[in-house]
């Protein structure tokens, strides 16, 4: 079945209030319209997601949509830079009406990381999870990986990305950029202690797409982390075990194939 139908996800109130961005999301309807894409209202009723915003909308969408199979996701840029997950912009919709009508797509699927929190509830994130000290005092973690005790870590926090992840938060605490298309996940350290006391690998890593990271909290007086899930805070306050893993889930984006995005991304 062709997908017709097109959800627009942008923040509503920026868009309200600002004359000349709401001018911009008519002629967006109006362009999807004469190609013959039906907007729709809700967003169930889609089968192609488009955020208008930068990555941090893309996230948002993605997240408020509820990480969907059945549908394909288009970041559109409202400024000059285009993001990772934006191959479009809002000034120049030819590329995104071309790439929407076959003529010049290529489909990519993005891996994302499922996050098991003291085996209660889980959640999905398309960047990364982290877990950070939220008091003036470092943060102490058991690190397990398939079962295994690694390491003892001791310090600020922890980050765990997605390969599409990797060019944000990971990035800069000099964890390694990583082809979108290679299913893993990077374990990046933020600020470890290393001494004669304690002692960590003190580089990121990387694990493959069936390894099982266990993160256990000490009971050091501080386990009530700030958890976070891409640009969302996480409400579970206390927390003793996390379990990250990279789930059977991928995100669908449409991308123009004329450019490579991963190599723009790396400037
Ligand atoms: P933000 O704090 O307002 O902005 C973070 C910046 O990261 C934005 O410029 C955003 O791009 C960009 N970004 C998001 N995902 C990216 C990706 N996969 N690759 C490259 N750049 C990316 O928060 P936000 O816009 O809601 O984005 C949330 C993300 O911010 C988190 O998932 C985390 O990765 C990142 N973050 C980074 C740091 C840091 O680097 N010190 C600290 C906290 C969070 P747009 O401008 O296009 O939205």
């Amino acid at each position: 079945m062709p997908r017709k139908n097109i959800y627009f996800f942008y923040k509503y109130t920026f868009y309200q209030n600002d004359k000349t961005a709401s001018s911009k999301i008519d002629v967006l309807h109006e362009t999807v319209e004469r190609h013959g894409f039906t907007p729709v209202e809700n967003a169930k009723e889609a089968n192609i997601i488009a955020a208008i915003g930068g990555d941090g909308t893309f996230l948002q969408a993605v997240r408020k949509t509820g990480f969907r199979q059945d549908v394909l996701y288009i970041g559109i840029d409202d400024d000059r830079f285009r993001g990772l997950y934006c191959d479009f912009q809002i000034d120049d919709l030819h590329g995104m009406i071309d790439a929407m009508t076959m003529e010049q797509m290529e489909v990519r699927k993005y891996p994302v990381i499922k996050v098991e929190i003291d085996k209660e509830g889980s959640f999905f994130c398309l960047n990364e999870f982290t877990i950070r000290s939220a008091i003036i005092k470092t943060l102490v973690l058991e690190v397990f990986i398939d079962g295994f005790h690694f390491e003892t870590f001791r310090g600020d926090g922890m980050i765990i990305a997605t390969p599409t992840g990797s060019t944000a938060y990971n990035k800069s605490v000099r964890g390694a950029v990583v082809d979108p298309l290679l299913p893993c996940l990077q374990v990046n350290e933020l600020a470890s202690i290393n001494s004669n006391r304690y002692r960590t690998l003190g580089s990121p890593f990387i694990l493959g797409k069936d390894r099982k990271l266990t993160l256990k909290m000490a009971q050091s007086g501080n386990d009530y982390p700030t958890m976070g899930m891409d640009n969302e805070a996480v409400s579970i306050q206390h927390v003793k075990e996390i379990e990250v893993q990279l789930s059977d889930r991928h995100i669908k984006t449409v991308k123009l194939n004329i450019h490579d995005r991963r190599v723009t991304n790396l400037a």
